[in-house]
């Protein structure tokens, strides 16, 4: 088998892992802009305090944007852009969840690069600013992976911008970080961390490396989903667990990409405003039964295993608790989330790619 891997970022984990290591952002540049999400958490849980006291430590400055909403649009990331080039920024430091880490990786392009959409998105650019990712949720394994997933409302939906350029040269993981995060955020990107690794498991694209990752990720945060069903209280032991599952299901998608959850769970959240990882976990279980049903390959029920779940009626329970119920939706709503499914790229993806009647029936069942 021929494969490839490419993770070139330098990783730093641990609990005060940047007060341990104050030269952690030397090379990367000589002006900062910091990159944070608009509800205040990256102020609130002290990252943005000890990246701040790194960078003076370092003689370097630095200029805030914390405007970043869940889901970032690429209006916002154009904002950043703006800032970063008026600022006279070389390298760009994002602190949060998914949601401002995607949007300092589209901010890093776009500062560099005046383009439209469609170059965003066909990857048409050249250089790009350098970047750190600080995360402070454990789910999307952002600050290592090639993504940056915007919202265009445009397109009326997400998509994702794809590019090597845009893996973070530095990934800061402290779990101390993850702390405060209130249970049902915890839960909802644990179920995300999950969703990378089992799709990523079960992808054709799988190679032998990013199969250990995902293998060693269903592993831990199949443990993990079920200790957090069982207790709204998450110890630090837990945090640093989802933390690491969480990068290494990052690890696992940067070859493999995702699949039918996350194709099918973009409209949920478009739409629904549904958060990503909950729209992952409602999916989920019609999923895995999609692929039991029609796929010759053992996979699909040795994920359930290593996760440590009985069965499927095991995992769709632990589901349920995780996640509450489906949103209810409409007819014509239906008809347009199997319609922007459909145009999704990543269907391919899995162990037996479905037709629209298939995506039909997972939607459905989700629904149910
Ligand atoms: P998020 O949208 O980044 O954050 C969700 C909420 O949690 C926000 O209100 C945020 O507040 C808050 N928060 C973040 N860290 C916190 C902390 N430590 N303590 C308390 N509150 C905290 O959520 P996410 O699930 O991490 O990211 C979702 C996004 O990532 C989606 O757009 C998804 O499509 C994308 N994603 C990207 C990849 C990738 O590889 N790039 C993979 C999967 C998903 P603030 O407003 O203060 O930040
Ligand atoms: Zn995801």
């Amino acid at each position: 088998m021929l494969w490839q891997s490419y993770l070139p970022g330098h990783i730093y984990f641990g609990t005060n892992i940047i007060k341990e290591n104050n030269n952690i952002l030397q090379g990367l540049g000589s002006k900062a802009l910091i990159v944070t999400g608009q509800g205040g958490s990256a102020r609130r849980i002290g990252a943005l305090d000890d990246i701040c006291q790194a960078l003076q430590h370092q003689h370097i400055n630095w200029e805030i944007f914390d405007q970043v909403e869940a889901n970032p649009s690429i209006d916002t990331a154009r904002a950043g852009a703006r800032l970063a080039r008026a600022c006279g920024a070389d390298f760009i430091i994002g602190i949060g969840g998914g949601s401002p880490l995607d949007a300092a990786k589209a901010i890093a392009i776009l500062a560099r690069n005046d383009i439209s959409e469609e170059a965003l998105l066909n990857g048409q650019y050249g250089e790009v600013l350098p970047l750190a990712a600080v995360a402070t949720t454990a789910g999307t394994g952002s600050e290592i992976t090639p993504y940056s997933i915007l919202t265009f409302p445009a397109h009326k939906t997400k998509r994702s911008i794809t590019s090597p350029k845009i893996i973070p040269r530095l990934a800061i993981l402290d779990p101390r970080y993850t702390s405060e995060l209130p249970w049902q955020i915890t839960a909802d990107t644990a179920v995300d961390a999950y969703s990378h690794a089992l799709e990523s498991y079960l992808s054709v694209k799988t190679t032998p490396l990013s199969e250990v990752y995902a293998h060693a990720a269903l592993k831990i945060l199949g443990a993990e989903l079920k200790l957090l069903s069982h207790s709204k209280t998450v110890t630090m032991a837990s945090r640093e667990a989802l933390l690491f599952g969480s990068m290494l299901g990052g690890m696992a998608i940067s070859t493999t990409g995702t699949s039918i959850p996350h194709a099918l769970g973009y409209p949920f959240t478009f739409y629904k405003d549904v958060p990503h990882g909950r729209a992952n976990g409602l999916i989920m279980t019609a999923y895995l039964d999609y692929n039991l049903h029609h796929s010759a390959d053992p996979k699909t029920s040795q994920a359930l295993e290593i996760s440590g779940f009985e069965d499927l009626q095991h995992f769709q329970r632990l589901m349920e608790t995780l996640c509450g119920p489906a949103p209810v939706c409409s007819q014509s709503e239906k008809e347009t989330f199997i319609e922007q499914t459909m145009q999704a790229k990543n269907l391919v993806n899995n162990l037996i790619t479905p037709s629209r009647q298939d995506l039909i029936e997972i939607l459905e069942k989700t629904l149910q």
